[in-house]
């Protein structure tokens, strides 16, 4: 018996496991009708931060997604913002670093985030992000060859510093550099000028949409 008990204990952990390595078993990218933005902004960077190790939970949680998908219209007005960039700034380029996330996606992140402090940073699944939706990216600006530039902090810090309602008091106080606000200023020109919403929290998120109007419009990619 105790022997059966332990072969259906080590039976449930593997399920767990193979539970928790979700990504193979999402369906195949583009989903309802999202387009890879690259298709239409030709000189887009991208590099999906999770689908390497280099993200706050240290994991690939994307699996072999590589791509940059989004709303048609997000990814229109993503070509307008390249656009918008190149006619400010010709030596600079877009690098996306999240796109559409799969509500898989959502939920894993979200087991694996439950009770730590990185908990108030990822969005409930039942909620969902505007990710969720294809209707939000992140990103960051790189010189022509690719090298990200300096925009005050990582991508995805977790802390003040990442947050653009405080940036003119950072910068007074010197813990933001008058360059890196720059930085930041040109990637908001031109994502305002793409069509964009900025968010108040992190420098680095920009909205297609207004939130209620996006959910009223958009489903969440499976
Ligand atoms: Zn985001």
């Amino acid at each position: 018996m105790a022997g059966m008990t332990r072969a259906l204990l080590l039976l449930l952990s593997l399920l767990a496991a193979a539970a928790l390595a979700a990504p193979a078993s999402q369906p195949a990218p583009p989903w309802q009708g999202l387009v890879d933005a690259q298709s239409l902004a030709k000189e887009l960077l991208v590099e999906l931060k999770y689908a390497s190790t280099d993200n706050f939970m240290k994991r690939n949680v994307y699996g072999s997604l590589r791509r940059c998908y989004l709303q048609p219209e997000a990814a229109r007005k993503l070509a307008a913002a390249a656009r918008a960039l190149k006619a400010i700034r010709p030596d600079l380029r877009l690098l996306a670093l999240d796109c559409a996330r799969p509500l898989a996606v959502q939920k894993l992140m979200w087991k694996l985030v439950v009770g730590t402090p990185a908990q108030p940073y990822v969005a409930n699944p039942k909620t969902g992000s505007m990710h969720n939706l294809g209707c939000a990216v992140d990103l960051t600006l790189a010189a022509r060859d690719g090298k990200p530039l300096d925009l005050g902090t990582p991508y995805d810090h977790a802390g003040p510093r990442a947050q653009p309602r405080l940036e003119l008091a950072q910068l007074r106080s010197g813990q933001l550099s008058a360059a890196a606000l720059a930085n930041r200023l040109v990637l908001r020109i031109a994502m305002v000028q793409g069509g964009f919403l900025p968010l108040e929290l992190e420098w680095w998120h920009f909205d297609c949409a207004p939130v209620a109007e996006a959910r009223r419009r958009f489903v969440k990619v499976p």
